[in-house]
C-alpha cells in the first residue's frame, strides 16, 4: 500500500491530531511493510525462528518475512498464532492488572488474537467466555480457541444485549471494538477503500451502544479493557471520556516501558489513560486501548462460580461412556457431560457456570470436546487431539513425515507404517498432535475435521520453520 493513496481527509485529520513532524514519520512507516510476528503457544511450543522479542510479550517473535503459514503443520496444531505485535498488549494489560482467579468476557473476539492471548494471561482458575456475535465468524473463533487447546474456555454466538440482561457478572470485560480499521491501512488494502470521514462518527455510536449493553454485567471494581485499531478520536479518548461521564468509569493507569514508545492522550482536556500504538513509533500496527474500572466495592474473593443453587443439568445428567475419562488426564478434576452427540470435559470448578452459559446463550463449545458418539461407539474429537486434557498414553501414535502431516492437513488418505496398531490413532508432526485416523491395517481414515482442511492446491517446495 502506498501513502499516496489514502484518502484526504484520513491525512487530513492525522496531520491535525501529529502535527507537522511526527505526521511525516508517520506517513513514511505507512510506506513500509508490515512487519509480521507470531505469539508462540507456551504449552505447545518453546523456541521461535524469529530472534526479535515483542517487547511487551515476552513469548512473541518478530520474522524475518511472512512464510506461508497455511503449510505449516505447527501451526494448525496451535503452536503459535500468527498476530500483530500491538494487540499483544491487551495479554500485557491482563498480566499487570489481573492477579487472581478471574471470570472474563472478551465480547468481540473473532478470529482469536486476543482471546489466545488471554487465555495464557490469565491467573490459574480463571475462565473465559469468548464471544463473537457474527455466526460466520464465531465459527473461525471456535477454530482457533480449539487448536489452542486451553479447556477453562466457552465459546458463545450471542449479541452484546444478550450479556448485559444475563445476571452473570464477569470481573474482567474485554471490548476490542468493531472500528473504522485506520490502524490497519498498512496491512489491509479493503479498510482503506470502506473508511470515510462519517466513519468515525458512527463507529463511535456502535461502540458507546456496544459499552451500554454489557455494562451490566461487569462486577462492581471491574475492569473493563476497551481497544481499537484506530486513531482518531472519536473512537477512543471520545468513548473513554464518555464512560467516566455516563458510568462514573475511573480510568486505570497501565505501566509500560518508556522505550516502547507508546502514545497517550492526545485530546486537550480529556482525564483518560490512553495508550496508543503507531507505526512510525512502535514496530505493530495502529492500536489504541484505554482501561476503566467500574465504581462500588468489589465483589469479595476471586471465585469465578455462579450463584444459584440447584441449577438445571440439562444434556449433562444423561451417561457419559466411560472411555471419555479413560482419554483424559486427571479425570477427577474434570466433569464430563453430553450435549447433543458431543462428550464434553471441563474442570469441576467452572461445570456451574458452564451449565448456566448453556443456559443463557449460544454455546458452541465448552471446555474440550473429547468425542462424538456414533450409535454405540465413541469417536475420538479433534478437539481432544489438541488439547492440554488429552492422556497420550490413552492412543497409539504415529509419527508422520512433512509430506504426510500435509496430505493429513488436506484431508486425504494416509498409510500408516507397517506395526501401528488398528483403531483410533493420534497423528503428529515433531510430536505435536496434528489429529485423529482411524487405522484399518491397509490405510487410515482421516478423521480431520473437513471444514479445516487446507484447501490450497499449491505444494511448497521445502519447510519452512518458525517454530519448534
Ligand atoms: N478481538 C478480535 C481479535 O483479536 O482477533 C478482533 C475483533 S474485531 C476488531 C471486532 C469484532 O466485533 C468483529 O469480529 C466483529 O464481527 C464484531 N462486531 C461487529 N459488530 C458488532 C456488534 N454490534 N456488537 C458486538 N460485536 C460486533
Amino acid at each position: 500500500m502506498s501513502a499516496m493513496n489514502l484518502p484526504d481527509d484520513f491525512t487530513r485529520q492525522m496531520y491535525a491530531l501529529l502535527g507537522e513532524n511526527e505526521y511525516k514519520a508517520f506517513m513514511e512507516a505507512l510506506d513500509e511493510n508490515a512487519p509480521v510476528s507470531v505469539r508462540l503457544n507456551k504449552w505447545k511450543a518453546g523456541t521461535c525462528s524469529g530472534s526479535r522479542r515483542v517487547a511487551w510479550c515476552d513469548h512473541a517473535y518478530y520474522l524475518g518475512e511472512r512464510p506461508s503459514f497455511t503449510f505449516d503443520p505447527l501451526f494448525h496444531a496451535g503452536c503459535y498464532y500468527v498476530q500483530e505485535a500491538s494487540s499483544m498488549f491487551v495479554g500485557y494489560v491482563i498480566r499487570q492488572l489481573v492477579s487472581r482467579p478471574s471470570l472474563v468476557l472478551d465480547l468481540c473476539a473473532a478470529p482469536g488474537g486476543k482471546t489466545t492471548d488471554v487465555l495464557d494471561a490469565l491467573p490459574e482458575g480463571s475462565f473465559l467466555v469468548s464471544n463473537e456475535v457474527i455466526k460466520s465468524r464465531a465459527r473461525v473463533l471456535s477454530e482457533n480457541v480449539t487448536k489452542w487447546g486451553a479447556a477453562n474456555v466457552a465459546v458463545t454466538n450471542s449479541s452484546p444485549e444478550d450479556f448485559g440482561g444475563s445476571g452473570i457478572m464477569f470481573d474482567v470485560v474485554i471490548v476490542d471494538a468493531p472500528c473504522s480499521g485506520e490502524g490497519m491501512f498498512r496491512k489491509d488494502a479493503a479498510s482503506v477503500a470502506e473508511w470515510s470521514p462519517a466513519s468515525a462518527d458512527y463507529c463511535s455510536g456502535r461502540q458507546k451502544k456496544i459499552i451500554a449493553d454489557v455494562w451490566d454485567c461487569l462486577k462492581p471494581g471491574g475492569l473493563l479493557i476497551y481497544s481499537t485499531c484506530t486513531y482518531n478520536i472519536k473512537e477512543n479518548e471520545d468513548v473513554a471520556d464518555w464512560m467516566a461521564e455516563e458510568f462514573g468509569a475511573e480510568p486505570v493507569e497501565i505501566s509500560v516501558g518508556p522505550d516502547w514508545n507508546i502514545g497517550g492522550n492526545l485530546k486537550p482536556g480529556s482525564a483518560a489513560n490512553v495508550y496508543r500504538f503507531m507505526p512510525h513509533r512502535t514496530k505493530g500496527e495502529g492500536f489504541t486501548l484505554s482501561a476503566v474500572r467500574k465504581t462500588g466495592e468489589p465483589v469479595s474473593g476471586g471465585s469465578v462460580r455462579v450463584p444459584g443453587k440447584g441449577r438445571k443439568r440439562d444434556s449433562g445428567s444423561r451417561a457419559v461412556p466411560g472411555m471419555a475419562r479413560d482419554w483424559c488426564v486427571a479425570p477427577e478434576r474434570l466433569d464430563f457431560f453430553v450435549s447433543g452427540n458431543s462428550v464434553y470435559a471441563i474442570g469441576r470448578e467452572h461445570a456451574p457456570l458452564a451449565a448456566a452459559l448453556r443456559e443463557k446463550f449460544n454455546v458452541l463449545q465448552q471446555g474440550i470436546c473429547v468425542g462424538e458418539q456414533k450409535g454405540r461407539d465413541l469417536i475420538p474429537a479433534q478437539s481432544l487431539a489438541l488439547s492440554r486434557l488429552i492422556d497420550r498414553n490413552a492412543f497409539a501414535c504415529a509419527e508422520l513425515d512433512y509430506d504426510d502431516a500435509v496430505r493429513y492437513l488436506r484431508k486425504e488418505g494416509l498409510v500408516l507404517d507397517d506395526g501401528v496398531p488398528g483403531g483410533f490413532v493420534l497423528v503428529t508432526f515433531e510430536g505435536k498432535p496434528l489429529g485423529f485416523v482411524k487405522h484399518l491395517g491397509t490405510r487410515a481414515n482421516n478423521l480431520y475435521p473437513a471444514e479445516w482442511k487446507i484447501k490450497s492446491g499449491f505444494v511448497p517446495s521445502e519447510y519452512v520453520r518458525v517454530c519448534r
